[in-house]
């Protein structure tokens, strides 16, 4: 298998009372659609999602971690949630 020093950068939501949401999210914004999806089902049951975004790093099949955002990425991800609030993104 070809070596690279390549490393993907995917995102995940996680929170301990929900868990993970098990997907390779290839965006910031795939990630915060994903929490707002669950916390829509579990305001519909009457809860709420602690889910936030997390970074994954590494290939799958291989080791991989999952680490907090960076301070980027959630100046980046505050942006894109006004954004979806304020119907600039869908
Ligand atoms: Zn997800």
């Amino acid at each position: 298998m070809a070596t690279t020093n390549t490393t993907t950068i995917h995102y995940t939501t996680t929170g301990s009372v929900r868990g993970e949401c098990g997907h390779w999210h290839r965006s910031l914004r795939g990630a915060i659609r994903c929490i707002e999806r669950d916390q829509k089902g579990c305001r519909g049951q009457g809860g709420y999602s602690d889910r936030c975004v997390a970074r994954i790093s590494g290939q799958a099949g291989e080791a991989i971690r999952i680490e907090p955002l960076t301070d980027e990425e959630r100046d980046a991800a505050d942006e894109i949630r006004l954004a979806i609030q304020n119907g600039e993104m869908r």
